[in-house]
C-alpha cells in the first residue's frame, strides 16, 4: 500500500505488505513488522512518529521481499494444462540436489534489506 498508517491505525503483516506466497517471506515480514512496530510505539510518545519510524525501517525489507521474479507466482498458480505440466516438470527438477540451491536463488528474493535493532 502507498501508506501504511492513518490516524491511530497502522497495518502489519499480510494486511499491509502481502508478499507472494512463493517468496517464502510472509511470516518473517509479519513477525519483524510486529517486533519493530511494538518497540517504536514504546519509544515514541505519539503514534505518528512511531508509525513513521516503523515504515521507514520496514519498507526496504518489504520491497525486497515483494520483488519475486514475475514468472514465479505464475509457475505456482498456472492457468492452463500446459502451465500445470511445466510447473510439475520444474518442481521435479528443483528437487534434484544440485538444482535445489539454484532454484532457491532464482525464486526466492534476498532478505537482507533490514538490520533489526536490538531494542
Ligand atoms: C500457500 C501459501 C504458502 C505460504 N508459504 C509461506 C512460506 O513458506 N514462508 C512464509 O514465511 N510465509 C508463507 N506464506 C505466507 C504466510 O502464511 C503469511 O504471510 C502469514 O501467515 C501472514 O500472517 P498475518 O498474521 O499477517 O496474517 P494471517 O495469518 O492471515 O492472520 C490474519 C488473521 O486475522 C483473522 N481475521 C480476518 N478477518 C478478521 C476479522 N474481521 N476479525 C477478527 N479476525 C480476523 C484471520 O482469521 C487470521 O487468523 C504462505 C501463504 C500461503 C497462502
Amino acid at each position: 500500500m502507498p501508506r501504511w498508517f492513518k490516524g491511530h491505525i497502522a497495518l502489519v503483516g499480510d494486511a499491509e505488505y502481502c508478499a507472494s506466497p512463493i517468496s517464502g517471506m510472509g511470516t518473517s515480514l509479519g513477525l519483524c513488522g510486529a517486533y519493530v512496530l511494538a518497540d517504536e510505539l514504546s519509544r515514541h510518545p505519539d503514534d505518528a512518529h512511531a508509525f513513521a519510524a516503523y515504515e521507514k525501517l520496514m519498507r526496504p525489507y518489504v520491497a525486497q521481499a515483494q520483488s519475486v521474479h514475475k514468472f514465479a507466482p505464475r509457475l505456482a498458480s498456472p492457468y492452463s494444462r500446459l502451465g500445470i505440466a511445466i510447473g510439475h516438470a520444474v518442481l521435479r527438477i528443483a528437487t534434484v540436489p544440485g538444482f535445489k540451491t539454484l532454484f532457491g536463488k532464482i525464486l526466492s528474493p534476498k532478505a537482507d534489506a533490514i538490520k533489526l535493532p536490538s531494542y
